[in-house]
């Protein structure tokens, strides 16, 4: 049987996308890269802003028509799903089943169900440590891969859905982690990202290892090279993790950390927990403990409530601390959410405006501080062919920046000393220099 599966949103999603190709794929099944060639297509969902529900919608409607051309078996998991439960199949009563995100190791017998014409719907959150505990398998000399650490979120900022679909938290034993990385190590992993949607309240520091700890352990593996974590919540963000900058020589030089807002009075009313002075302090730790760290973030604007001066002040903050880059995003009102219900909401074309002014601010300083590696020697993980040259191979560099140079196929999943001859917007250019890279 051949199968085709879909992703829509974030690293988690991803990676869940990962872990459902994995148990597929276990069971003889074939995957292909058309929707059109396959017997069987999964759409895995993203419920975060509405704009990625209509992409969904939209697709659906396409995919109907190819049900209706061939036969084809559809299933839909993650987070919509979860949102919607059993309206899920009303509202696209054409589907052959679907999963919640805490389900998705049902995969195969919802295939199989559907394939009798038994529609399996499943949004429990029971299976959680099942879902939890699939391991993607990856290809042999793959030089990254992600680890799940732990599943949900407790903080219930009064935008986000995510709490309402992922769950509670819920962390995974150190010990079952450490032996998932010891295996792709064997594998050929040389780079590993622990990933969660809050990773540094990981066990909230009870029971079992915690977070700095779980840092410590991942450093001293050998085979290990590079360490990386996504995502952080800044009132996480512990003296001691901090501290993992300086001591943990395999901990990359990259913090993601996502402040939303730079007005107080708006990240009171996001629950973040957080002023903006507080955020800017634990960047000042971060920088003391390494002094080269790239720090990249998240941030909406026009969230309700957001006036002139609140907007100013998330603009002020993104000038003074010059990110290495940032995702930004218009509010998008969510249902479920406590924000959902709050007054003054700012009018659509007033937040596109706000974000087009934020975005040419943030777009100049991203290439200013790409144009300022130009002839600096960086370390780079060679992770595949460049999509844009054949002749071309791309990688990242510590501080995350994706950098491409002409050069060999097989020096892929190698690090490679190259040398930094431009810097783009979104993107640098460099010459591969043969001396081993001793930084
Ligand atoms: N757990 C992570 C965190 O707290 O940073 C990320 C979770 S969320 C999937 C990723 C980003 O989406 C958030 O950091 C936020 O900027 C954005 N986001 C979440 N809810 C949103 C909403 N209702 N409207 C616009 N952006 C939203
Ligand atoms: Fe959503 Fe806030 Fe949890 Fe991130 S920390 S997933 S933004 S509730």
């Amino acid at each position: 049987m051949k199968y085709y599966v879909e992703n829509f949103g974030c690293q988690m999603n991803e990676h869940d996308v990962e872990k459902i190709s994995t148990l597929l794929l276990v069971a003889g099944y074939e995957r292909v890269r058309e929707p059109s060639g396959a017997d069987v297509v999964i759409v895995n969902t993203c419920c975060v802003r509405e704009k990625a529900e209509q992409k969904f919608y939209s697709l659906m409607g396409r995919l109907r028509t190819l049900k209706r051309r061939k036969g084809t078996l559809l299933g839909v998991t993650g987070c919509i799903p979860q949102l919607e439960k059993k309206d899920i199949a009303e509202k696209l009563p054409f589907i052959d089943f679907s999963l919640g995100p805490s389900s998705i190791h049902r995969v195969k017998e919802a295939v199989e169900s559907a394939s009798r014409k038994e529609r399996l719907l499943d949004f429990s959150d029971n299976g959680c440590a099942a879902s939890l505990h699939v391991r993607p398998q990856i290809a042999v000399g793959t030089p990254k891969a992600f680890i799940t650490i732990m599943k949900g979120c407790d903080n219930y900022c009064s935008y986000c859905i995510v709490p309402y679909v992922r769950g509670r938290e819920k962390s995974r034993q150190s010990s079952d982690i450490l032996e998932e990385i010891r295996v792709l190590v064997d594998r050929g992993v040389r780079e590993v990202t622990l990933l969660g949607q809050n990773v540094n309240s990981y066990n909230k520091g009870q029971n079992d290892l915690s977070f700095p700890k779980l840092l410590s352990e991942v450093n001293s593996m050998s085979g290990v090279e590079r360490i990386r974590f996504v995502t952080s919540h800044p009132k996480d963000l512990s003296g001691e993790l901090i501290d993992c900058f300086g001591s943990l020589e395999k901990l990359c030089q990259h913090i993601h950390l996502p402040f939303q807002s730079g007005s107080d009075k708006i990240l009171r009313l996001m629950n973040r927990g957080y002023t903006a002075d507080e955020y800017k302090e634990k960047l000042d730790l971060l920088k003391n403990r390494c002094n080269n760290i790239a720090i990249t973030a998240d941030c909406i604007v026009g969230f309700p409530g957001e006036d002139e001066k609140d907007f100013e002040a998330t603009m002020m903050l993104v000038k003074s601390v010059r990110f290495d880059g940032l995702f930004s995003f218009c509010y998008s009102p969510r249902k479920l959410t406590q924000a959902a219900s709050l007054p003054d909401s700012v009018p659509r074309e007033e937040s596109m405006h706000r974000l087009q002014e934020l975005q040419s601010v943030q777009k100049a300083v991203t290439s200013e501080k790409n144009r300022a590696l130009e002839g600096t020697k960086v370390e780079v993980l060679v992770e595949g062919m460049s999509k844009n040259s054949s002749l071309e191979l791309t990688g990242r560099t510590r501080s995350n920046k994706i950098v491409n140079f002409k050069g060999d196929r097989n020096l892929v999943g190698e690090l490679v000393k190259v040398e930094i001859v431009k810097g783009y917007a979104n993107s640098l250019k460099g010459t591969r220099l043969k001396e081993v890279y001793d930084a």
